[in-house]
């Protein structure tokens, strides 16, 4: 790997990429994001991992994919992080290029900084697909949990819809994002659907991942009231987890990580469930 000074402005940190063992995907991890969530649980909040181009990324996707699947190209690839928006240049260069080993290009993002010119270049690049994580619909309420308002993001939504296959992403956070917040959501995003429905999801919070205390995990019976909510005016709401591509499983199958240098490690759920643990008991004795 090239040493960072080597990389100048032109990386991004990188701790791995993951590939499915269900079907020729891969997730890429971009670290680092300007968002300050209180209910953060992503380790990449912070620029962790290797300092990468856009070119090694792509070139550690198509040797780990190679090596791992029989089938070229991958079916689809994933981008998120932290945030993947940060660095436009670098954003639009690495979709360029992934494009040319992969069939459907996803981006998982705050939106923030997703305007139309900045979006009408990653569709061009490649994209395919975008998820946004719509954290609160109240300005206020927002700007406390993450530190911006979502004036713009709402306006990056609205934009969005009709030109890229769109996701909107909530986590259902008791006394904080719960119904009131789920309603207003889906109304908005009700007033935008007027050909395609528009994919939302509902994740659950995890109060054992958060980095603040600032509630806890929702009962099912919340979660089933919040679809109740949404359905009522959407036409594709759904209850997911953040994972919601590989939620279907019955096998017992896991993801490979594979990190910058190339060396690689299996998870399966039960070992995202003790590395879960682990960080539980870090945060008991703040460790
Ligand atoms: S946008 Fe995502 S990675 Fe960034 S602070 Fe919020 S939850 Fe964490």
């Amino acid at each position: 790997m090239s040493a960072p000074e080597q990389c100048g402005k032109s990386c991004r940190h990188v701790p791995f990429i993951t590939l499915s063992e269900r079907k020729p995907r891969v997730w890429i991890t971009l670290s680092g994001c300007n968002f300050r969530c209180r209910g953060c649980f992503s380790f990449a909040r912070e620029p962790i991992g290797e300092p990468m181009t856009a070119k090694q990324v792509v070139a550690l996707v198509k040797n780990a994919a190679r090596d791992y699947y029989d089938d070229m190209p991958l079916e689809e690839a994933v981008i998120t992080g932290g945030e993947p928006t940060l660095d436009r240049e670098y954003l639009v260069a690495l979709l360029a290029q992934l494009k040319e080993v992969v069939c459907e290009i996803v981006l998982d993002t705050h939106g923030y900084f997703l305007d139309d010119a900045y979006l009408q270049e990653l569709i061009e690049a490649g994209v395919t697909e975008v998820m946004f994580d719509l954290k609160a619909f109240d300005e206020q309420l927002h700007e406390w949990y993450t530190g911006y308002s979502n004036l713009r993001i709402l306006e990056n939504i609205r934009n969005a819809y009709g030109k890229v296959k769109l996701v909107v992403n909530t986590v259902y956070i008791p006394g904080i994002v719960d119904d009131r917040e789920i309603g207003r959501i889906a109304e908005f995003l009700a007033t935008l659907e007027t050909g395609e429905p528009i994919d939302f999801r509902i994740n659950r919070f995890r109060a054992e991942l958060s980095r603040e205390p600032i509630a806890r995990n929702p009962s099912p019976e919340e979660i089933s009231r919040a679809y109740a909510i949404a359905v009522r005016v959407l036409s594709n709401p759904v209850i997911g987890k953040s994972c919601v591509r590989e939620r279907v499983t019955g096998e017992k199958r896991g993801w490979i990580t594979v990190f910058p240098d190339g060396t690689t490690k299996r998870r399966t759920r039960d070992t995202y469930r003790a590395e879960n643990a682990t960080l539980r008991f870090r945060k008991l004795f703040d460790l």
